[in-house]
């Protein structure tokens, strides 16, 4: 009789020790499973270091409709943008953080705009970056109906069409349209020694986006889809 006692109280034991031992190793599986998923999906932009380039500034207002002028959206989206990335771990260096021009930062014997953009061509070539993102506003002309933002890059540089194509991608989403990225030839684009797209945000010639584009939700949801496509080229790449 006593034998069976000890042997029950053993067995009963026995029953709590494995329970706790399951209930406990279920707790770390899965602790390390969540670190896991949250590492993989959120750490690509962690330690990467951004440029942004908001473009225009100061004296030069980009293009413009009515009191709207492009350098102002371009600057709003771009420090919506800087603290998104920032949140998500990366480093940020800003080409302007206020309404200012760039051409006093160079030297050379050119003509103001000309100046404006080799200051930040060398900011971008001089700093260590990951990537730059030139921010900008579109505008066309006897075209209103054409609207959505439209990702730009140089062929000089081999890593910038697969990150034109990963940011147009969530763009094209945000903003209801359907396009592919361009090449194009601007002098930002072909004289940056790094990876880096330029991104028209919208058109201010379309009703629609230029109402969008005043609207701080909207530039919200642009910037995550930036983000978004970073992310996609850092971890495909
Ligand atoms: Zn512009």
């Amino acid at each position: 009789m006593k034998k069976i006692s000890t042997y029950d109280s053993l067995k009963k034991f026995n029953y709590i020790y494995c329970t706790i031992s399951v209930v406990l190793l279920s707790t770390i599986l899965l602790f390390i499973s969540n670190t896991l998923i949250a590492f993989s999906t959120t750490n690509e932009l962690k330690g990467k270091t951004i440029l942004i380039d908001p473009g225009h500034g100061g004296i030069d207002g980009g293009t413009s409709s009515g009191n709207l002028l492009e350098k102002n959206i371009n600057l709003e989206a771009s420090m919506i943008l800087k603290s998104k990335l920032i949140s998500h771990g990366a480093k940020v260096i800003m080409t302007r953080d206020k309404d200012v021009s760039l051409e006093n930062l160079c030297n050379d014997n050119d003509y103001r705009h000309r100046r404006d953009l080799k200051a930040r061509v060398t900011m971008i070539n001089d700093n260590k970056i990951d990537i730059y993102l030139s921010i900008h506003v579109n505008a066309v002309s006897n075209a209103p109906y054409v609207k959505g933002p439209m990702v730009f890059y140089s062929n000089t540089n081999e890593n910038s069409k697969s990150l034109a194509e990963y940011i147009q991608e969530p763009l094209n989403v945000a903003a209801g349209v359907n396009r592919n990225p361009n090449i194009a030839d601007y002098f930002l684009l072909t004289n940056a020694k790094k990876t880096g797209v330029l991104v028209e945000l919208g058109f201010i010639t379309n009703i629609n986006d230029k109402n969008l584009l005043q609207s701080k939700e909207y530039l919200s949801k642009l910037s995550d889809a930036i983000i978004d496509g970073l992310e996609k080229y850092f971890k495909n790449k």
